[in-house]
């Protein structure tokens, strides 16, 4: 991906401005330059000199686009908005480097070795109980409520007192089915703090006829440092995933949003290379291998749930309706309609740490909204969202579980008895 290859997915802009008010940012502040159509003027007068890559105004209102490609669905032309942001990042980032907070972060999170540790450290401190207790707005109380968010949801099912093991015999009652087979992609932050995510997925793809397969490689995707411009560290990550996972052409199941969304850009991140383009071609999202497959329903879970579309899931994906089959499988349960629910939660990886001020206004509309909807349980099929919400919803005093639409579904599987 060379940087005008990134910029020229820009060049279809005709400034019609359908893009305004899918913009988050720009529904927030109100200005043109906090629009797609504003920063794509932006973009291309960095790219022709016109500004350079440390002007404060470029850099203000680029730092503060969340990347939630909210833009790309709406627009006629076809603008391909996220590879022209990526590309303007890299030239900035080249030129200032990258702040001292997103480097800690990026290092603590995605560093092999270094990550396992504060991984442990996080999940120790989270079963004290601590965090949810010191959970509010200010930043350490964010902080820690978005930790707090990563705890298994309360999905509110009946287990019948079952235990759930990690890989189930699947019941007799489940009608057999073609056995097919998936690897599983682990990430960094979905292995350190939500690997019941990881259990859910195997479990219900089980149910629905599925071997689950691992890889011992493989690891961060890239995807936070894209997103802050460091293109070269993304692509040394995509190569070593691209080399753990050559086993044969077995869908890639993916259960993080931001994960699956730059797994599929591996392609264009990598285009002299491939294999890169051939790994990207077999990534799928837990939701849609499970769509495929009816799913298989579950028993009645008495719930109200408002389900929450991650960004890089539905605008970066176009995954749409998986998610919602997913849930459909589920009897009795009540899928709530939120007004908007499409608009991105302000959590877009660092953002919300290196943009708290823009992060919390993008959010604010959305828990009010949550608020008058009043689920029980909040889906969401990305780590992100499921902290930034969670976070936002304790803080806010609204009380709701939040879950991935997947261990909903493990949840009813189990207490339908489809794992013996
Ligand atoms: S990005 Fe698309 S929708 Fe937005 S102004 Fe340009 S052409 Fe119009
Ligand atoms: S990526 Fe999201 S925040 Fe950035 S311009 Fe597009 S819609 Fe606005």
């Amino acid at each position: 991906m060379s940087d005008r290859g990134g910029f020229a997915a820009l060049d279809s802009c005709v400034h019609c401005g359908f893009c305004l008010q899918a913009c988050p940012t720009f529904l927030a502040t109100g200005d043109e330059a906090d629009s797609p159509r504003g920063r794509i003027t932006l973009m291309r007068a960095l790219e022709q000199g016109e500004l350079t890559a440390d002007d404060p105004d470029l850099t203000m209102h680029l730092d503060r686009c969340l990347g939630c490609r909210g833009c790309e669905p709406v627009c006629p032309s076809g603008v391909g908005y996220g590879r022209g942001l990526e590309a303007a990042r890299a030239v900035i980032t080249a030129r200032r480097g990258v702040s001292p907070l997103a480097r800690l972060a990026l290092w603590a999170l995605t560093t092999t070795g270094v990550s396992r540790v504060v991984y442990a450290l996080a999940r120790a401190l989270r079963s004290t109980g601590l965090p949810a207790r010191l959970a509010g707005w200010n930043r350490l109380g964010f902080a820690m409520g978005m930790l707090a968010a990563t705890r298994q949801g309360r999905t509110g099912a009946d287990r019948g007192g079952q235990r759930r093991t990690k890989s189930p015999r699947v019941s007799n009652s489940v009608r057999p089915r073609p056995p097919l087979s998936a690897l599983l992609f682990r990430g960094c932050i979905m292995e350190g703090l939500f690997r019941h995510v990881h259990d859910a997925t195997i479990r219900t793809l089980s149910v629905n006829g599925y071997t689950v397969r691992e890889t011992a490689a493989g690891g961060c995707c890239g995807a936070l440092h894209a997103h802050a411009g460091l293109v070269d560290e993304a692509r040394t990550l995509a190569r070593a995933n691209v080399a753990a996972f050559t086993d044969g052409d077995d869908p890639i199941v993916v259960n993080s949003a931001g994960c699956g969304a730059m797994l599929r850009e591996y392609g264009h991140l990598l285009p002299d290379e491939p294999a890169a383009a051939a790994l990207a071609a077999r990534v799928r999202d837990v939701t849609e291998l499970l769509a495929e497959r009816g799913p298989v329903p579950g028993a009645p879970l008495d719930r109200r749930v408002a389900y929450d579309p991650p960004c890089h899931l539905l605008h970066a994906q176009r995954v749409a309706d998986a998610p919602l089959a997913v849930l459909g499988a589920i009897p009795v349960l009540r899928l709530l309609t939120v007004p908007d629910a499409e608009q991105c939660c302000g959590s877009a990886g660092l953002f919300t740490l290196v943009q708290p001020a823009m992060s919390r206004a993008v959010l604010a509309p959305k828990l009010e909204r949550l608020r008058a909807a009043a689920p029980q349980v909040v889906a969401t099929g990305n780590p992100g969202c499921v902290m930034q919400l969670g976070a936002g919803l304790r803080a806010a005093g609204v009380r709701a579980a939040l879950c991935h639409p997947v261990e909903l579904l493990d949840a009813s599987y189990a207490a339908a008895g489809h794992y013996a």
